[in-house]
């Protein structure tokens, strides 16, 4: 077939960009290392599985597993995902639920969206051996998406040939996420090919010089819901608090003070408030247009509020093992068919019953949100409908001089929740559908 100037030019690139760093394996000494299987954990942001289970259909993905389905926290960011997906090797809960927190102990806000956090990182980023934390390492991941993969994965290579008795790897590529933000589903899916051809170039060079496998565990942290947005507004939020002697603030420290953490543009929000203010705050919240859920601890339930389809209340056993789902004057996560089915359940059964909903396994995504995720559970939480956002107008508007944001993640319904996880591990057998915590029981701990 004949090729274009522009297929010609790029078939290029891709082949200089491929074969530039073959240095990375072969000018090192040769040693003979000790033929002790090594796994590389590549952490992909915001790769959603629809997208990955694609590729693997295309043939993109030889030598791996078919994709599973990974349900992951609630909200779905990077903070939250990763910490969710590695408490069970070890992790300690997050600071909050992504890079912008409320910290009660200060009683302030902390963080930013890239810089990275002066006092300490949140535990997670501790297992990573490769991971973007400061401003200027952040900002390339959005403003030139492409070139942090490529610089990402060239370092890889260094990384792998620096550390080959390292029995675990685990790496971090953040551009993914970027390029899905500003570049959308089509660029997406080029950048994710992108990485797995590398991949493959980087085993073959691993085979040859180490005279081994490289095992890999592909994974990400949480979907992507890829569609252009509206931006909820936070002036109208602010009117309708003021109404009712509520203000927005820093801290907790006065009258009527609510404190919002704003997490980017995404599907998602945490607020902190005064315990007697939650309830009337969570109500105040559920009529902002483009707002869908609300959730909010309330005495030993948790309820759930929607605009449109009623209130709802969540039981939960003292060990957050068993679950009842009770429609109070509706049904906003649309489960009343399975509660009447279920009753008072076990998590299992409600993660079967639930894992592919429009809503999957709300119930104890929910309950981790507010219990065991994060040191700093917020009062309330909120997920916008899919065609919302709710963040910075800063960065809203700088985005749509770019064409505007590509789509987003953070809530709780589907699009936003499904990550994947994939191996070459052979022996390894992934069921198609996991829950966060049930990923990294399948992989030895680092
Ligand atoms: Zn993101």
């Amino acid at each position: 077939m004949a090729l274009n100037a522009r297929q010609f030019l790029s078939r290029v690139l891709i082949t200089i960009v491929l074969f530039a760093p073959v240095s990375g394996f072969t000018d090192a000494n040769r040693k003979t290392e000790k033929r002790e299987d090594q796994t590389l954990y590549l952490a992909l942001d915001a790769v959603p599985y629809s997208l990955v289970k694609e590729l693997y259909d295309k043939g993109y993905m030889a030598g791996y597993s078919e994709p599973s389905l990974v349900i992951s926290t609630f909200p779905s960011t990077t903070t939250s995902g990763l910490t969710g997906l590695l408490q069970p090797i070890g992790v300690k809960r997050a600071l909050g639920y992504d890079a912008i927190f409320y910290d009660y102990g200060d009683d302030r806000v902390k963080g930013s969206l890239l810089t990275a956090l002066k006092e300490k990182y949140n535990d997670y980023e501790r297992i990573f051996d490769f991971y973007r934390h400061s401003f200027g390492q952040k900002f390339l991941i959005y403003a030139a998406p492409g070139v942090a993969v490529q610089r990402d994965m060239g370092h890889l290579q260094t990384v792998l040939r620096k550390n080959p008795r390292k029995k675990n790897i685990f790496y971090y590529i953040g551009g993914t996420d970027g390029t899905a933000h500003v570049l959308g589903r089509k660029r997406h899916a080029h950048i994710l090919r992108h990485i797995l051809n590398r991949l493959d170039v980087i085993r073959t060079r691993y085979k040859k010089r180490f005279g081994r496998e490289l095992n890999v565990v592909l994974f990400s942290d949480h979907g992507f819901h890829y569609r252009h947005l509206k931006g909820m507004r936070t002036s109208l939020l602010e009117k309708m608090l003021k109404e009712k002697g509520y203000h927005l603030s820093k801290n907790l420290n006065g009258n009527g003070t609510v404190v919002v953490t704003e997490w980017g543009n995404i599907s998602g929000a945490s607020f902190y408030t005064h315990p007697r203010d939650t309830e009337e705050v969570a109500h105040l919240l559920n009529k902002i247009p483009g707002n869908d859920l609300t959730f909010f601890r309330s005495g030993r339930s948790i309820r759930v509020l929607s605009p449109d389809k009623g209130d709802a209340r969540i039981d939960f056993d003292a060990r957050g093992k068993q679950f009842r789902y009770v429609p109070l004057t509706g049904d906003p996560l649309l489960y009343r068919e399975v509660a009447e089915k279920l009753g008072l359940a076990a998590d299992g059964d409600w993660f079967l019953a639930t894992s592919r909903h429009y809503y999957p396994d709300a119930l104890h995504r929910i309950y981790d949100a507010f219990f065991t995720l994060v040191e700093n559970p917020a009062t309330i939480l909120c997920s916008t409908r899919d065609d919302y956002e709710f963040g910075d107008p800063v960065t809203r508007f700088s985005s749509k001089l770019h064409g505007g944001l590509k789509g987003t993640h953070g809530g709780i319904f589907f699009t936003s929740s499904e990550a994947f996880v994939a191996t070459t591990i052979p022996g390894v057998k992934l069921p198609p559908v996991l829950r966060y915590s049930e990923v990294f029981k399948f992989f030895v701990a680092p």
